[in-house]
């Protein structure tokens, strides 16, 4: 079997809410250009993925994906998915993470379909269900966090994450007042988005421990590994790093040296695909550490992320990432947690989605190729 062609469908996404990430730094815009990445094949079986996100449309990186990555498929059997990576790799400096993951989860959504089986079978399954949590975006009122924790711990999520409204003074208020209003048992993490030196991240830190929080998520800058390894032998609450730390799998080596994190993270858009993140899922593994999974920043690559997270052992969550409207689109039956606020495992061969081709049709902008 031969790869003979890849091509990017850029189809609208509109009326999405505006919501905030990053204190701020970050949100949603009305309308974007998704993308569908289809792998075509000499036998006619397809793989897709999604490229782009509300923060962010296909079309911001999707050239590079045809001019510089393409070429690395063309001709190749599908399945020497380590070849096509490697080769990709070696232009990551000519295109973005996000395309190369692009690529490779629409490889890993063919693998399966040529095996007819759903991807985390393929490399092995763990379990068949996860516990989930809803992760905030950035909300301006303190007011507006206590209403969403609320609203979530009576959907039945087991936990609720905050990215909070930022400075940190307003963060440690906001924090206070959340666990006031969901009790004193009730599953929260808190993640200050890279936004706090090293004093201010040791008083927040300081303060969640009290209010037994589960988990500390990337409150230094992201490179920050010597202040990271400080603050991890200051404080008791688990210390989650290295979302968006920058490089490969090599560039987790000094944060498992210098014992700076206590787990590994990432997701199949941040750090390049099915491929990297379970290479550094099994490294963190070797560490005795979980790979935290975060959110995909579209439905096709939580349904990546979700067959990732079937497959390895250590880890404890799956991120559903709020609100739906500004996180899912394109999807028939896109993913929903049950009774008890899991997600259950694909069953469907490849990446198990169902997309909704009929709607990409219509809304379909260009066909880049
Ligand atoms: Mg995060």
């Amino acid at each position: 079997m031969k790869i003979t062609d890849v091509t990017l469908t850029l189809f609208k996404w509109e009326n999405i809410p505006i919501v905030y990430h990053m204190g701020g730094a970050g949100s949603s815009s009305p309308e974007v250009q998704m993308g569908l990445v289809t792998i075509h094949t000499d036998e006619g079986v397809e793989g897709h993925s999604f490229l782009g996100a509300s923060m962010r449309g296909a079309n911001l990186d999707g050239l590079t994906l045809i001019e510089k990555l393409k070429p690395c498929c063309i001709g190749q059997n599908p399945l020497n998915r380590e070849h096509i990576y490697r080769e990709m790799w070696r232009r990551n400096r000519h295109t973005t993470l996000r395309c190369i993951g692009a690529i490779d989860v629409a490889l890993w959504d063919l693998g399966g379909k040529i095996a007819n089986m759903p991807v985390h079978q393929l490399l092995g399954t763990y379990r068949q269900s996860i516990p989930t949590y809803a992760s905030s975006p950035t909300h301006k009122d303190i007011a507006t966090y206590i209403d969403e924790a609320q609203a979530i711990k009576a959907q039945g999520f087991p936990g609720y994450k905050i990215h909070p409204p930022t400075p940190w003074e307003r963060d440690l208020k906001c924090v206070e007042a959340v666990r006031k209003a969901v009790g004193d048992d009730y599953m929260l993490m808190l993640d200050s988005a890279w936004g706090y030196n090293y004093k201010q991240a040791v008083k927040v830190g300081r303060a969640i421990e009290e209010l037994n929080y589960h988990w500390y998520e990337d409150p230094l800058g992201a490179d920050d590994i010597t202040h990271y390894t400080e603050l991890r032998e200051k404080l008791d609450i688990q210390i989650i790093a290295t979302e968006y730390s920058w490089g490969g799998l090599e560039a987790y080596v000094p944060w498992l040296l210098m014992k700076a994190t206590d787990a590994l993270r990432g997701d199949v858009a941040v750090k390049g695909g099915i491929t990297p993140c379970v290479k550094a899922a099994h490294l963190a593994e070797a560490f005795g550490m979980n790979y935290e999974v975060h959110h995909g920043g579209n439905s096709l690559n939580n349904w990546a992320n979700l067959n990732v997270i079937m497959h390895i052992r250590n880890t404890e969550m799956f991120e559903v990432i709020l609100p739906d409207g500004a996180q899912k689109y394109g999807i028939i039956d896109d993913l929903k947690i049950d009774k008890n606020g899991h997600i259950a495992a694909p069953t469907a061969p490849g990446l198990g989605a169902k997309i909704d081709f009929d709607l990409i049709k219509k809304k379909t902008v260009a066909v880049i190729r």
